[in-house]
């Protein structure tokens, strides 16, 4: 079966082959009116054919605390319990400079011709926060693909609250002595991360003072509303230490969510991105017009979120009635 006129076939998206993969990107982030009816298709079509298994990880954290040295020690020890991966990294748009996108897959070490490894990177730019919705649909696609999706995002403070309504679980990466545990707290976001790591732990007085502020501030151990007890791991991503217990962590945390209803969320999370779609295309005046944010979660809220362009199609015709409605000599209340 092939699920678009340059001849992808779906067969060869869902083995993860490498060609594949990149052309049903390259389809998914064409912008073109003309391929609108394919990429509604091909999001379709990839939605239903989701890995029931797979566990999407968004690491975030500042720059420099060592994400990419993390990810890259992640990276074999997923390989050796044969899972794979697929990563996506989203980097601020003041990160692209003099043409070159850093953060792009040359910083993460991996194996090219590992052919369960794919690794994608994309500019925030033109979006609020770190995580653009293009990003979801790299995710749906992944998701079909494969067992482990990783997703990377720069910076304190918004892409921390976004990343939680796209992934499963959530990493926050620190380093001793930065004080960002503090800023994380100011910016009151500490009830996001599942999981915190201290990187760079082989600093090993200035990790230890670090470590002990932490447990002062954070919560480690108590449960959140979910019934997850934050956890701390210190790694050493330079020395490779410490990932190992990371990687259970994260492990313990996916079994912890399908435990609990991890469908519900994720039928959560799609909600939110039909928003998003709808306010990429319709502006704040397109929100304004069906009744803002809320009212628009509670229209899509009963709903079965399989495609999410399909869902926006339908706030589409609530729009378009609404404004059609407005017009009519008969309406009462203008909305222009
Ligand atoms: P990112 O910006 O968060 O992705 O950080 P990088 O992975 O690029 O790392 C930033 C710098 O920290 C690099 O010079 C790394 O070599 C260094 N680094 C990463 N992990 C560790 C670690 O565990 N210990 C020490 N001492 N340095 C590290």
């Amino acid at each position: 079966m092939t699920v678009d006129p340059f001849d992808i076939r779906l067969a060869d998206i869902l083995k993860g082959k490498k060609a594949a993969v990149a052309q049903a990107l390259n389809l998914l982030e064409d912008k073109k009116p003309s391929s609108l009816e394919h990429r509604v298709k091909l999001v379709e079509t990839l939605s239903l054919n989701a890995r029931p298994e797979r566990h999407v990880i968004g690491i975030t954290g500042p720059p420099g605390v060592g994400k990419s040295t993390l990810i890259s020690q992640l990276i074999p020890k997923y390989r050796d319990q044969n899972k794979s991966i697929g990563i996506i990294t989203v980097d601020p748009s003041s990160k692209r400079s003099g043409g070159a996108l850093l953060g792009d897959r040359t910083r993460i070490a991996y194996d090219p011709k590992d052919v369960d490894i794919f690794i994608r990177s994309m500019a925030a730019a033109g979006h609020l926060g770190g995580v653009a919705w293009r990003t979801r649909q790299c995710l749906t696609l992944f998701e079909s693909v494969y067992d482990r999706i990783i997703i990377e995002t720069v910076g304190v403070g918004q892409s921390e609250t976004e990343i939680e309504d796209v992934v499963d679980t959530v990493v926050f990466v620190i380093q001793p002595g930065s004080g960002d545990v503090l800023q994380f707290m100011k910016a009151g976001i500490m009830e996001v991360p599942h999981i915190l790591v201290m990187n760079k732990a082989d600093l090993k007085s200035l990790a230890e003072k670090s470590k002990n502020e932490l447990e002062a501030v954070a919560s480690i151990g108590s449960a959140d509303k979910e019934g997850w007890n934050l956890t701390l791991a210190m790694t050493s991503a330079l020395e490779g230490w410490g990932v190992e217990e990371f990687v259970a962590a994260i492990e313990t945390h996916g079994l912890h969510l399908k435990k609990r209803n991890i469908s519900e969320k994720r039928r959560q999370n799609r909600i939110k991105w039909v928003y998003m779609i709808f306010r990429e295309r319709f502006g704040s005046f397109g929100v304004d017009v069906l009744g803002g944010e809320k009212n628009i979660l509670r229209i899509l809220n009963p709903r079965d979120i399989i495609n999410p362009f399909e869902e926006v199609q339908t706030l589409e015709q609530i729009f378009w009635k609404a404004i059609l409605d407005s017009r009519l000599p008969s309406s009462s209340s203008s909305i222009f």
